[in-house]
């Protein structure tokens, strides 16, 4: 990971593009000496019948002797952004151009390319946040919580989720996302897909997923245990309200749980409510004010 992250803070370097949002992508191709970027429907009919199957849709290939990449040119802009970071990575990263150059949603199985698929990813996400410590400086001037990470998809053109994800990860401070399914259950609940943790809430908390053992989440029995209520109001808009979370000692502490749902997922985002204070921004402005 230290020289995934090496690597990819020289390319944003060489392409004279450090803080500089949103990323200018093209930039950074030209320096890991991309020609091109082209939309897949373009793609040379002799390299089309390489792919994997109809049933896998390919969201971006690599062309090596060409170095062009080609990207799905249907995905919405965040995911486009993604992708082409992600063939970035490949082309970045020396050891991965010996390994494969076609690319399609088998990636998220476990095989054998796991590993370079994970690592093209991590290269991607560099490229558009800047890296965690540029991108904590741009999130943490706002106050602690979803909204923050929200405006961080804006200004670095990302999706809300990578976004969400990038900011639990790396924030400083005790938050955890819970990230659940559309789709009632029978029980009117959806299912837990994943939770993250920031590595302070972690050491303190221990895993927020885990207190969920049946892997869902109640929104419809109207009682709000412990996330419904909020989850349903943020059909209309996002929801908060405060809550107790004991520590590792049982201890119970006081924290802000927010929901979103961004049309396919619901995000439950909880932060120690010691941890919300204003960022800069705000209390410039409210200082101003
Ligand atoms: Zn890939």
């Amino acid at each position: 990971m230290r020289e995934i992250v090496a690597l990819t803070d020289r390319a944003l370097r060489q392409a004279g593009v450090e803080g500089v949002l949103p990323t200018p992508l093209e930039g950074v191709a030209q320096v890991v000496e991309i020609g091109e970027v082209v939309d897949i429907a373009e793609m040379p009919t002799n390299l089309v019948v390489k792919r994997p199957s109809l049933l896998k849709r390919v969201l971006g290939a690599i062309l090596l002797p060409e170095r062009t990449i080609f990207v799905d040119g249907t995905l919405s802009d965040a995911r486009l952004r993604f992708t082409t970071g992600h063939e970035i990575g490949h082309r970045l990263l020396p050891w991965h151009e010996a390994a494969y150059f076609l690319d399609d949603e088998s990636t998220l199985s476990l095989d054998a390319r796991e590993q370079l698929e994970a690592e093209a990813s991590a290269v991607s996400a560099h490229l558009i946040f800047q890296g965690p410590r540029r991108f904590m400086e741009f999130a943490l001037g706002y106050q602690v919580g979803i909204k923050a990470a929200l405006l961080a998809a804006a200004a670095h053109r990302s999706s809300a989720h990578s976004a969400i994800r990038y900011y639990v990860e790396n924030h400083p401070d005790p938050v955890a996302v819970l990230v659940a399914g559309r789709f009632l259950d029978d029980g009117g609940a959806v299912p837990i897909w994943g939770s993250l943790e920031s590595p302070s809430f972690s050491t303190k908390y221990g895993s927020l997923g885990k207190r969920f053992p049946e892997q869902r989440l109640e929104v419809l029995d109207g009682g709000g245990r412990p996330f419904g209520d909020i989850m349903h109001a943020s059909l209309a808009e996002i929801a908060s309200k405060p809550l107790l979370i004991r520590d590792l000692a049982s201890v119970p502490q006081q924290f802000v749980a927010e929901a979103f749902f961004n049309g396919f997922c619901h995000f439950v985002l909880v932060s120690e409510r010691q941890a919300r204070r204003l960022g800069r921004r705000v209390r410039l402005l409210a200082e101003a004010g």
